[in-house]
């Protein structure tokens, strides 16, 4: 084990140890993130004390990063990992990676909090890491799950947890503007370089690196946030201590998975406006770039070359997003019929929109239309309530199946890899959540065996793909966790 991060100046971070638990269990791991930093579940589950944060690893370093950051569109100032510790860098084969503890308690950061997390959150952010992973979105993972009975007070009392988490690097955008609103050039250069240098060395030979380090972050960001529209994912708190440097989806609050499709849809209770609604979530990735640029722009030099970085963020969502669409309808993506099949989905979003289909069934039933005639039409025709309205579009798109001779089966086999069965829906995790409250944890580990192959039938797990029951509709997640 080793600490990249901890050979930035002191100025960076702050030293310190977590605060042990007592009594601590283990709720869950994931098998193939432990086969990453190569471990087996039973190694894992044999380091509890490690898992809790009572103990740190061999050579471990254990420290809170300092980042600022735009919260809901104001300026928030000094934040910093108010209760993340990172301890270390193990090697895997995808390179180093960082391991954290989140929940494991009060840093110099932590301000009014109690640098605990509960339960709840915690089994949010575990299942979902993994279950993003599955799905093919850049995202940080997660090792595990601990927990301990000491209580913490939110709402009501709870009771403690530390999930294991894992990224490459967890800097932020946040982390950059820490350094300029200080006007301290010297150090947003010296986390410049040391992010250039250990993760886009591609970058060094460019003519203005800090210029290429904004259109690339930009990219990505563009690219993952096409990916989160494409699964119906929002992240809740797209705050810029959220984004990653990496392009990767990183803390898990107050997420969700579109069910019912209305595209102004907000997850996040405390989110009143809407600001990080569906709809909203492209344009605010830009406006999070922008922000980003800002903080970089004593190095990049000029405004001209900072905004041309930053253009690279429309054409590159579009892309992507065009690239996503034409594979959830099983459609090659051809020149001549990009504008009608843009119409096509746009009249497709409208049809959902007004009729609440469920989004993830209405991507997966998809692919069993034949586009010869209406035979294959039913389980999604289910779906709708203004059934001639759906059988106008329908038509429609078996017109444009055919205008490139698409195959029946060789079409469903390509869209049942791109659109998933099994998402984390809202109502599964507070099943999972319930019972693990009562310290049964076996629901834990069977939904995340079934979200980590979101795109396999898997009969036996039939009803996790299944709308929500009833009562689902008065879940509610915030900011609170
Ligand atoms: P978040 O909404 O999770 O992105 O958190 C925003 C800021 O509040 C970050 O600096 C967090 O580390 C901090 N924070 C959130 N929850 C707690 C807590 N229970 N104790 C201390 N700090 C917290
Ligand atoms: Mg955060
Ligand atoms: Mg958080």
């Amino acid at each position: 084990m080793d600490n990249s991060f901890a050979s930035l100046p002191p100025a960076f971070y702050t030293r310190l140890m977590p605060t042990p638990l007592p009594a601590p269990y283990l709720v869950a791991v994931s098998a193939p993130a432990a086969e990453l930093v190569g471990l087996t579940p039973q190694q894992l589950a044999d380091s509890l004390d490690v898992l809790i944060g009572n103990v740190a690893p061999d050579r471990a370093l254990p420290l809170a990063a300092v980042y600022s950051g735009h919260q809901f569109g104001v300026w928030a100032g000094q934040l910093g990992d108010g209760r993340a510790m990172l301890f270390g860098d193990v090697a895997t084969t995808q390179g180093p990676m960082e391991l954290q503890w989140k929940g494991a308690g009060l840093t110099p950061y932590s301000r009014m909090g109690d640098g605990r997390a509960v339960l709840r959150s915690s089994i949010r952010e575990f299942l979902c890491s993994e279950a993003m992973h599955a799905l093919g979105v850049p995202t940080s993972r997660a090792l595990s799950v601990a927990g301990s009975d000491q209580g913490v007070m939110r709402e009501t009392v709870e009771t403690s947890a530390v999930v294991v988490r894992m990224a490459q690097s967890f800097v932020r955008f946040g982390s950059f503007e820490h350094w300029f609103y200080r006007n301290k050039n010297d150090e947003l250069k010296i986390l410049a370089d040391y992010v250039i240098e250990r993760f886009y060395p591609e970058l060094l030979g460019a003519d203005n690196p800090y210029q290429a380090l904004l259109a690339e972050v930009t990219r990505r960001t563009a690219h993952m946030i096409a990916h989160w529209q494409a699964v119906g994912f929002m992240h809740g708190v797209m705050n810029t201590d959220n984004m990653s440097i990496l392009g990767l989806t990183l803390d898990y609050g107050p997420f969700g998975f579109m069910e019912a499709f209305d595209a102004q849809h907000i997850c996040n209770h405390t989110d009143q406006q809407g600001r990080y609604s569906y709809a909203n979530q492209p344009q605010v990735g830009h406006w999070n770039c922008y922000a980003l640029g800002q903080a970089l722009l004593p190095l990049i030099g000029e405004v001209e070359a900072t905004e041309a970085a930053l253009a690279v963020y429309q054409p590159e969502f579009a892309a992507r997003m065009d690239e996503l669409l034409h594979a959830k309808l099983g459609l090659s993506l051809l020149d001549q019929h990009l504008d009608a099949d843009r119409a096509l989905f746009d009249a497709m979003f409208a049809l959902m929109q007004a009729n609440s289909v469920d989004f993830t069934l209405f991507f997966r039933r998809l692919s069993g239309m034949r586009a010869a005639d209406a035979g294959g039409d039913e389980p999604l025709r289910d779906l709708f309530l203004d059934r001639p309205a759906f059988d106008a579009w329908a038509e429609q798109y078996r017109a444009r199946l055919r205008a490139e001779n698409s195959d029946d089966a060789t079409r469903r086999l390509a869209m049942n890899q791109t659109n998933p069965k099994y998402v984390l829906r809202n109502y599964l995790a507070q099943v999972a959540i319930e019972k693990a409250q009562n310290k049964d944890f076996t629901e834990v580990a069977r939904l995340l065996t079934v979200l980590q192959r979101p795109y396999d039938e898997q009969p036996e797990h039939e009803h996790y793909a299944a709308l929500p029951p009833d009562w689902a509709s008065h879940l509610e997640v915030s900011c609170s966790s």
